[in-house]
């Protein structure tokens, strides 16, 4: 159960969250017009004349945009509609300088679809998806270049968007979290967004209620524009706590839009909440209505990739992965694939916790991504077989890799520079135990004389004689021969 319950005087309160996704569609031509998308122009150099409204420009929709939509929407289990309509939702904006937004209202391309979810417990629950439309980004505004004026950026404006509505399925910031990532993870897996948060292609606006467990639903307030995952947890957290005692100090909650100050923690009003009506919405005339072909929706579904979701039931079915590993894998495609080129041939259990401990260890240490990691599938797949064949101790195994990570060398070279080989040689472990023996003859006798327990300082300091290097099981038993005397 990871429904958070927040106790009030008289019982517990239930936290209820719907999630709005922003995704900005992977294509390098915007929603309705030529221009280009890539990140970080200089201002106003991606602007046609759709995108900046000028009198008699017409806009024309760009296919692979509407592919994207609807790959997406299948990817997402949902329903595809084979007819959808552009409407103009009108509101004013120094941003928006048509006056008004191309968007879909109650036709939207994408309809009810669903999305699994993975929590810490290794439990799953399905939440459902209400709608996928598609619309246009909006420019920005720059108040920050100089002191009495501001400035609009128009590269973005225009540019494809997916919003994509859940329904109130959520209980707690727990959960919203995972759906983000798995949102996110879908995405990345079929690229029709990069999910990257921080360059805002992935933007969430979080719908918050609270009421008592078997209630109707409460009254909700809009947290908007969130970007990072921890960011929306928090403003959930903030939000739902605020409603609370405001609920039991007798008052009511005013449905509102509000902002989450990331700084202080806390989340406070922008803006009574607009409705539907307020803007107008109406078919853009300039726009037919939008007609799939269901052959081509049929080859679309059928070019998606394996999702998290089957990757994982294979992982757990195929290598014996256990829920919560098979979920760290599959969350990227590229580590999925990494693992599987280590496990091939090997033992699929060693090489998952190699991965999902030393190698996610470093790349976290080293801000990288696994595409670009220092030791490749195949140089981990190389330490794993000198352990296997015995040329290396597991103990040193981690240093060794620790080499790798700083190097970019394969196993066998580092082995072989520092010198790290595994000592089978009886002779060499012998002598090695002959000299501990001889310089520790008081504790010698008192293991003789039954203190068993002295055995493993004896490993340990032969261990130590040779660097780390004996093997393990040789050195066990010539030391329990020498010390039986
Ligand atoms: P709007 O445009 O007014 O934001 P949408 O239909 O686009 O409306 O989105 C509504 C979002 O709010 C959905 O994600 C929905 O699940 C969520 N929601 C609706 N009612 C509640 C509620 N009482 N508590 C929490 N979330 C809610
Ligand atoms: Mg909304």
């Amino acid at each position: 159960m990871a429904a958070l319950l927040i106790e009030g005087s008289n019982g517990p309160w239930e936290i209820v969250i719907g999630l709005e996704v922003h995704a900005q569609v992977i294509s390098r031509a915007k929603l309705f017009s030529g221009a280009a998308t890539a990140f970080g122009a200089d201002p106003n150099t991606q602007v046609s004349f759709v995108d900046a409204a000028m009198p008699g420009m017409l806009p024309v929709i760009n296919r692979i945009c509407v592919e994207q939509a609807v790959k997406t929407g299948v990817a997402l289990d949902a329903r595809i509609n084979l007819t959808s309509v552009f409407d103009r939702k009108n509101y004013f904006y120094p941003d928006l300088p048509a006056g008004y937004q191309i968007s879909q209202y109650q036709q939207p391309i994408v309809g009810r679809g669903t999305v699994t979810i993975d929590l810490k417990d290794g439990s799953s629950r399905t939440i459902g998806i209400t709608r996928l439309h598609l619309e246009q980004d909006a420019g920005k505004s720059l108040h920050d270049i100089a002191p009495h004026a501001s400035h609009v950026d128009l590269n973005r404006a225009g540019v494809a968007l997916m919003e994509i509505v859940s329904e109130p399925d959520l209980r707690s910031p727990e959960e919203a979290g995972a759906y983000l990532k798995k949102v996110r993870s879908i995405l990345r897996y079929i690229g029709t967004c990069d999910g990257n948060m921080e360059e805002g292609s992935l933007r969430c606006d979080a719908n918050v209620s609270v009421r008592r467990p078997g209630d109707p639903l409460g009254t909700r307030c809009e947290i908007k524009n969130v970007n990072s995952i921890r960011f929306v947890q928090k403003a959930i957290e903030y939000e739902a706590n605020r409603q609370v005692d405001i609920l039991e100090g007798g008052g009511a909650i005013a449905q509102e839009t509000r902002l989450f100050d990331s700084a202080k923690g806390e989340t406070r009003t922008m803006r009574s909440k607009e409705e539907a009506h307020d803007y107008r919405y109406f078919p853009d005339p300039d726009l037919l209505p939008l007609v799939l072909d269901p052959a081509w929706v049929d080859q679309v579904r059928g070019s998606l990739p394996e999702l998290p979701d089957p990757k994982k039931a294979r992982f757990i079915a195929d290598y014996g992965l256990s829920p919560y590993d098979a979920g760290v894998l599959v969350a990227e495609q590229a580590s999925a694939d990494y693992f599987e080129a280590v496990a091939k041939g090997r033992d699929a259990k060693a090489a998952s916790n190699w991965i999902t401990v030393e190698l996610f260890g470093a790349l976290n240490r080293l801000g990288l991504d696994i595409d670009r990691s220092p030791v490749s599938a195949a140089a981990l797949g190389g330490l794993l077989d000198l352990m296997t064949d015995g040329t290396i101790s597991g103990r040193l195994a981690k240093d060794v890799f620790a080499a790798m990570v700083e190097s970019g060398k394969d196993a066998m070279t580092v082995v072989e520079e520092k010198g790290l080989r595994q000592v089978t040689d009886a002779s060499a472990i012998e002598t090695a135990v002959e000299t501990i023996m001889a310089a520790e003859a008081a504790k010698v006798a008192e293991y003789r004389s039954g203190k068993d327990k002295l055995f493993g300082y004896f490993v340990g300091q032969v261990m130590r004689a040779m660097g780390g290097k004996a093997n393990p099981q040789a050195l066990n038993e010539l030391l329990k021969r020498k010390l039986a005397g």
